[in-house]
């Protein structure tokens, strides 16, 4: 049998984009190489914001969460500043096994069909444009095929097919674009509902260090640090000291994974296959949260495949709608976070204190570059207070830059170009993305 649309990976992105395909009459093949009472059990820190869940009208079940985040705190290396953010109901802490199966349902219920235990391993290409797909069933070791009009590849950051069609698409993960992981949940008690995150270059370089409160319970403690900079379970425990209520805790389950941050893949198609999801570099490169930018994401790959499938044709251009809508919608604020990710990656902890301290970003600031608006700087308050501490000139001057260099890739991302316009745009892209390493880093 041919499907419409093949997706291989039924986590966040795959389970909504086959949700949505199939909703639209479009016959679905979802796969993965999960058992189906496994689909979802990922090592995460769970954390998902409630915007998201409503901007696509998801409403989890309720033993599919663990509880609210009403706030976050960012903690500066010396433990001396603090941004605080606090919104009733910011977030939500999710059980990411029972929250899959959720999205998995949802994608049966509309129709679906979902073959477990296969791990996908090729595209099948044909006349220049992807086919099929091409796997081994694990539960007898047996080589598998499928026929479809589109692949998506939602496999997440292994992202399989992405890696196989390096010829033909943006695949590049640099080391300091990948995050690597270690995280545990434990057994505690006496929390508040307060994320918290811990920035410090020493015990987590080029990433944090975090800590969310799971329910009364539990908690779900965890870091990230920049590939071949230092073991994570090292500066995991240098944290942990931080908190006397995981002293004698018990843990529950442990495990580590890796996040893709960078700037989105551009353009996420090619000749008959979409990248969603942590595959298609959806994730924010600061906080490195991806679930609900996948869910996004997800939902605008299958409004783009449907249209692809009226025009009758899944060539890369006939595609391209997807990456201009996700990045309209929310590629553009991940690009310009992805330079300043680049920037705060390459600072010492000295200069993080100083510019939590100073307030030359203070946390409206922060938090309206999150949101998507422009990065500005209280520039006259924090030259005032360089001047007391000269070594800090040439820190302001990089904000500067940093601010320029920002705004500029949101522009950038915000107009992704037409499919006959590309190469000028991503030679534009290709020169931002170096000027942010050679002037920031
Ligand atoms: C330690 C850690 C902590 C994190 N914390 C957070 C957080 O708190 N909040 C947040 O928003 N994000 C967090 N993230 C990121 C988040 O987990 C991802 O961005 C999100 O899961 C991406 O969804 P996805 O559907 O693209 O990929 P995934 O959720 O990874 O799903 C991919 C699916 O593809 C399947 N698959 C993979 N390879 C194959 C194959 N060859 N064949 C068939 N199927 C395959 C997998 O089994 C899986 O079901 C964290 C990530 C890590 C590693």
């Amino acid at each position: 049998m041919k499907y419409d649309v093949i997706v291989v990976g039924a986590g966040p992105a795959g389970a909504i984009t086959a949700m949505h395909t199939a909703k639209s009459g479009l016959s679905t093949l979802l796969v993965d190489k999960e058992p189906k009472n496994k689909v979802g059990d990922k090592v995460c820190g769970n954390a998902v914001s409630l915007q998201h869940l409503k901007e696509i009208g998801l409403n989890p079940p309720s033993e599919a969460v663990y509880g609210t985040i009403d706030s976050i705190e960012i903690i500066s290396p010396d433990l001396k500043s603090k941004y605080c953010f606090s919104a009733e109901d910011a977030g939500v802490e999710i059980d990411r096994l029972k929250f899959g199966q959720y999205l998995l349902k949802l994608a049966l219920d509309s129709g679906a069909n979902f073959i477990e235990s296969v791990a996908i391993t090729s595209p099948i290409i044909e006349n220049n444009a992807v086919v099929g797909v091409s796997g081994i069933n694990l539960k007898d070791s047996s080589k598998v095929e499928f026929k479809g009009n589109v692949v998506v590849d939602a496999s997440g950051a292994a992202g399989v097919l992405r890696k196989k069609l390096h010829n033909y698409v943006d695949d590049i993960l640099d080391d300091d674009e990948t995050m690597v992981a270690f995280r545990e949940i434990r057994t505690t008690s006496n929390h508040n509902k307060t994320f918290k995150i811990f920035i410090n270059q020493q015990f987590s370089p080029g990433g944090y260090f975090w800590y969310v409160p799971m329910g009364e319970t539990l908690a779900n403690v965890g870091i990230g640090v920049r590939k071949n900079s230092i073991d994570p379970r090292v500066g995991y425990k240098e944290f942990l000291k931080f908190f006397p209520n995981l002293k004698d805790s018990k843990v529950v389950h442990v495990g580590s994974g890796i996040v893709p941050v960078r700037r989105p893949m551009a353009p996420a198609v090619w000749n008959g296959v979409v990248f969603v999801g942590d595959s298609g570099f959806t994730v924010d490169p600061i906080t490195g949260g991806g679930i609900g930018s996948s869910l996004e994401a997800g939902k605008i790959a299958a409004e783009s495949i449907v249209k692809a499938h009226e025009r009758g044709s899944f060539l890369q251009d006939s595609l391209w709608d997807f990456s201009l809508s996700y990045n309209k919608k929310i590629g553009h604020k991940y690009a310009s976070l992805d330079v300043v990710r680049i920037a705060l990656q390459a600072r010492t902890n000295e200069e993080i204190n100083f510019i939590m301290s100073s307030g030359i970003v203070s946390q409206d600031d922060l938090l309206k570059v999150t949101s998507g608006e422009e990065l500005r700087l209280n520039f006259l308050d924090a030259f005032m207070r360089a001047i007391a501490g000269v070594r800090h000139f040439s820190l302001l001057f990089l904000l500067l830059r940093l601010v320029k260099l920002s705004n500029e890739a949101k522009t950038l991302y915000y107009n992704f170009p037409t499919f006959s316009e590309f190469k000028a745009w991503k030679e534009k892209d290709l020169k931002l993305h170096k000027e942010a390493h050679r002037q920031l880093a």
